[in-house]
């Protein structure tokens, strides 16, 4: 069996799933997978626990390319002048080593492709960003089991998307299938789990060669977790109604914002939200330029320094949120700015539910 058989799909079965990650490990990988952090999960450093992938962790996946909070660079000044300005120490921080990201649901992946499109555009290369994205290989699991509050096929994803997976592995009874997607995948697999003619280290033959018989048992398992092609979420009528001229005054916005609180919880958890502010933290002569998230859904955000605020009330903050997703994104970057994977409608205090924003506004579309 020679190297070329990374080129079909591979199993492995469930209980190498430790001895897979173990692997990684040893190698010049580190490993990022889902573990808890009180009651939460997020993606963190891989420890001595046994992997657990939960069916979506609380906190997203952009945190790990784009942090909740970082020092961009440090500098140093002596009276009004800079005297020196320092990135090296902070690019060559956690995110230079080669790394993996284990257990990503394919929500969580799509969104990362979305977020591209603001810190690693044609553009615009944000190079904090970019340096984790271009030293992580992304290991997405398919869903078996979607939430209550999943509605990624209405936003153009779904249980098996594999847009922004480089190797995905699939559920099917006792094993998983796996799939290099990209080339950043075939060249993990083959770096780290070679099929070679001379027959590998007993501790690396957990992948072999898929057959028949396994492809059969992937497609019915495909196609009893697989949600309906639409959820059921009118998202393309919502948008018709939203890209029309006089959404932004359209009389719906006075209803549907009322029982948002303002706390920023949907933005902070969703994988595709980005605002961020920047802000410089100073110690005598020297200090730390500092990135940390933001969000629309506070009135400071938009505060003027003359005190004027263009979105002064919770009824302007969440109709941004909304136009944003559903509008102004797609309008600038052809997508929309929601994978539909629920964090928000699961985590909102009140229950304020998007799918139900975006019905409210389909429902002009469609009578
Ligand atoms: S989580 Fe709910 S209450 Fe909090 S800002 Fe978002 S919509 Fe409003
Ligand atoms: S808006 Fe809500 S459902 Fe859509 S990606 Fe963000 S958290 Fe997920």
């Amino acid at each position: 069996m020679g190297e070329s058989s990374h080129r079909g799909l591979l199993k492995m079965a469930k209980t190498d799933l430790d001895v897979f990650v173990d692997t990684l490990t040893k190698s010049s990988y580190v490993v990022l997978a889902p573990i808890e952090e009180g009651e939460a999960t997020k993606f963190g450093v891989v420890g001595e626990e046994k992997i657990k992938i939960p069916r979506l962790t609380t906190r997203p996946l952009k945190e790990l390319f784009f942090p909740e909070d970082e020092s961009l660079l440090s500098f140093d000044s002596s009276g009004t002048q800079v005297a020196s300005i320092d990135m090296s120490g902070v690019l060559a921080g956690d995110g230079i080593s080669p790394r993996v990201a284990l257990g990503v649901r394919p929500c969580d992946a799509r969104a990362l492709v979305i977020l591209d499109n603001v810190f690693a555009s044609e553009d615009y290369r944000d190079p904090y960003y970019t340096l984790r994205r271009e030293q992580t290989t992304i290991i997405t699991f398919t869903c078996p089991l979607p939430g209550v509050a999943c509605f990624c096929t209405s936003t153009g994803g779904g249980p098996y998307d594999e847009t922004g997976s480089d190797v995905m592995f699939m559920e099917v009874a006792d094993s998983y299938l796996v799939k290099a997607v990209s080339e950043k995948g075939m060249g993990l697999l083959q770096e780290v789990f070679p099929l070679s003619e001379e027959g590998p280290p007993e501790h690396l033959c957990i992948l072999h060669e898929a057959d028949d018989e396994d492809i059969r048992a992937a497609v019915e398992a495909k196609a009893a977790g697989e949600l309906p092609v639409d959820a059921g979420v009118p998202v393309e009528a919502a948008m018709a109604i939203l890209g029309q001229v006089d959404a932004f005054g359209d009389s719906a916005w006075e209803e549907v914002y009322k029982k948002c609180l303002g706390c920023g919880v949907c933005t902070y958890l969703c994988p595709t939200c980005h605002c961020f502010d920047i802000g410089d933290e100073v110690t005598g002569a020297s200090g730390q330029r500092v990135r940390n998230w933001d969000s629309c859904m506070f009135p400071l955000f938009t505060l003027h320094a003359s005190g004027h605020n263009p979105r002064p009330s919770r009824k302007e903050r969440f109709r941004q949120r909304v136009m944003h997703k559903f509008n102004y994104f797609v309008e600038n970057n052809d997508c929309i700015a929601c994978v539909g994977c629920g964090r928000c409608v699961e985590n909102c205090p009140v229950n304020l539910d998007i799918r139900q924003v975006l019905t409210t506004f389909a429902r002009q579309e469609l009578t």
